[in-house]
């Protein structure tokens, strides 16, 4: 298979879309939701990259809902472009990658598809240099603060149930999905004022709405509310709701190019940036947001609620690129197992940069292999 050429090309050989889906755990907290919908499992797609001398990366692209979507991006659009491809091109690669289907669209389940594949690749260029992804980037922090990000309970006694289960775990600023003030009230009192609260609203309010409840969010005293607006691109409105209310805002998620970053940024809309690696277009793009947002010393906040490689690429990226303010992203899902398994942890609400080559840890094959869903196309 492998030779001792001295040819360092890659050649990128197979690309496979690996659907998984891993349950939570029988006896969890119950009433689990998430954007309104039940909660049973975690729906996630990984992306394996395998070049010709069989050196194997491994990328994520958003899941939930949008993962048969973007298997279909991964499996008849953007694989083609790359088979044959030099796989230690990533910039250039992705960019031909990028204007070649820029006629889809420059967002969605698309860029989620070429965000996996790039982030595999940088898994691969990792590997190829015996080094990880974060020294190639620079170098930088060897541990780093986590903020647990919860599900939906709604109901006040649930969420106060899992606000102590994930501060008994050591988190000292846990995440919201919480939409009504009795839950977010409850998670305050539960938590006390040493914890530091973020309400991930997801776009729910006009400018008019989020106005009026804006007092009461203020009181909870937030870290930062995040996505309070639809449409979420309503850079302008945010930057009001920012001025006339004081409480500090985030977004990002669903921002997916540089240039958009840009504008968001100058119209003053928020207080921390939050790129998603596994949406906007994997290690490369995510790389770019950092200098621009230091510009404005506006923190960067990586979005990574999901728990493979594109979790592993926020970690690495932040590790090189961020500040003291930034913090990762930890997906508080009680599930029946996890992608890397016993390997990535948060000990005391911090995370250890993995400093194993490429992204430090591959997938657990037993979880690969128990959890991968059988699709219907
Ligand atoms: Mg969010």
């Amino acid at each position: 298979m492998s030779s001792t050429t001295t040819d360092r090309t890659a050649v990128i050989a197979k690309i496979e879309a690996v659907p998984l889906r891993i349950p939570l755990r029988a006896g969890c907290i119950p009433g689990a939701s998430l954007w309104g919908d039940k909660l049973s499992a975690a729906d996630s797609l990984l992306v394996k990259v395998t070049t010709r001398d069989g050196v194997e990366g491994w990328g994520e692209a958003f899941g939930y809902r949008a993962v048969d979507a973007a298997k279909l991006a991964v499996d008849e659009l953007i694989a083609p472009l790359c088979i044959g491809q030099d796989a230690t091109r990533i910039r250039m690669l992705m960019l031909e990658v990028q204007k070649k289907l820029h006629v889809f669209g420059r967002s969605g389940a698309l860029a989620y598809g070429f965000s996996a594949v790039d982030i595999a690749l940088w898994d691969i260029a990792g590997k190829l240099a015996n080094a990880p992804v974060c020294q190639l980037l620079g170098g930088g922090v060897a541990a780093m603060p986590c903020y647990a990000s919860l599900a939906c309970y709604s109901d006040p006694d649930l969420v106060r149930a899992v606000v102590r289960q994930a501060i008994d775990a050591g988190f000292q600023a846990l995440k919201l999905h919480e939409k009504d003030m009795s839950a977010i009230l409850a998670a305050r009192e539960e938590a006390g004022l040493g914890v530091e609260l973020i309400v991930d609203a997801g776009c729910p309010w006009t400018l008019p709405q989020a106005r009026a409840v804006g007092p009461a969010l203020k009181a909870v005293g937030l870290k930062f509310l995040e996505e309070p607006l639809w449409p979420p691109e309503n850079f302008a409105g945010l930057a009001e709701l920012r001025r006339t209310t004081g409480i500090p805002i985030s977004s990002g998620e669903n921002v997916s190019t540089l240039m958009e970053f840009e504008h968001m940024l100058a119209a003053g809309a928020v207080d921390f940036v939050q790129p998603s690696p596994a949406k906007m277009g994997g290690i490369t793009e995510l790389c770019k947001v950092f200098p621009l947002a230091a510009i404005r010393n506006i923190p960067v906040m990586t979005h990574s609620f999901y728990d493979g490689p594109g979790l592993l690429a926020a970690i690495h990226a932040t590790a090189a690129l961020g500040t003291a303010d930034s913090m990762i992203e930890w997906r508080w899902f009680d599930l029946e197992a996890r992608i890397y398994g016993d390997a990535l942890t948060t000990t005391g609400g911090r995370i250890s940069v993995p400093q194993g080559s490429g992204l430090g840890s591959d997938p657990d094959p037993n979880v690969i292999r128990a959890y991968r869903r059988k699709t219907t196309g």
